[in-house]
């Protein structure tokens, strides 16, 4: 099976890319999964139970953009927990024998997440900790563009601007680490599909 992930910040592309990939796929007879790291996250959900929502609605869910050092701790273990969830996860769509799993976010935007929300030295420590456990996909795509570029969009994140260039500095640091797939997320949605589908491994 292979393990794809489409990463970047919030409107930067990704939710439609992969909607464009997963019909091309299933349309070839491929039997592909989805999964969406906020809405797989133990904390997001508790976090949704405790607002009194029942359902995830991507695209719509408002991002913490603030958070306590505490919180950020307790975050951190329940990342570690989804860590070891996502194991079984991926074991069980192996055997039930998936071709793909394409993932909205992955746990490397949920990591750059934490880290944007992190301002405390020892949670900081904790987290490149973590990054020794995050799953390896088969090819992980970046989506880069300007934050202006973004902002000037149809659906404006709700987050503003300065938000998206922090952590796009933060990605910026990691992708090489993380081998991600660069790819220039500025031009229109067929030319960037037409990319994703050329660099994909056959
Ligand atoms: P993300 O999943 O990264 O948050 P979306 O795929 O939801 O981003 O896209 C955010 C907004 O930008 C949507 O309104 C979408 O229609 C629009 N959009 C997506 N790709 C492009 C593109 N290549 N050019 C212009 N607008 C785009």
């Amino acid at each position: 099976m292979q393990f794809i992930t489409f990463s970047g910040v919030d409107g930067s592309g990704k939710s439609t890319q992969l909607e464009l990939l997963r019909a091309r796929l299933k349309q070839s007879g491929k039997k592909v999964a989805y999964f969406h790291a906020v809405e797989f996250s133990l904390a997001n959900r508790l976090a949704r139970v405790l607002k009194g929502q029942k359902t995830f609605q991507p695209g719509k869910e408002k991002a913490v953009t603030q958070s306590s050092c505490f919180t950020v701790v307790i975050r951190e273990k329940f990342f570690f927990l989804d860590l070891l969830r996502f194991r079984f996860f991926l074991h069980r769509l192996k055997k039930e024998g998936y071709d793909y799993l394409l993932s909205d976010r992955s746990f490397h935007d949920s990591l750059i997440h934490l880290a944007y929300l992190s301002n405390c030295f020892p949670v900081k420590i904790g987290l490149s900790c973590l990054e020794y456990f995050l799953p390896a996909p088969d090819q992980a795509f970046y989506f880069d563009l300007t934050a202006e570029t973004i902002m000037a969009r149809e659906r404006v994140p709700e987050q503003g601007i300065n938000y998206l260039r922090a952590k796009m500095k933060l990605f910026q640091e990691k992708i090489p680490k993380w081998n991600m797939i660069v790819i220039d997320g500025s031009r229109d949605q067929e030319s960037i599909f037409q990319d994703i589908v050329a660099k994909l491994n056959d």
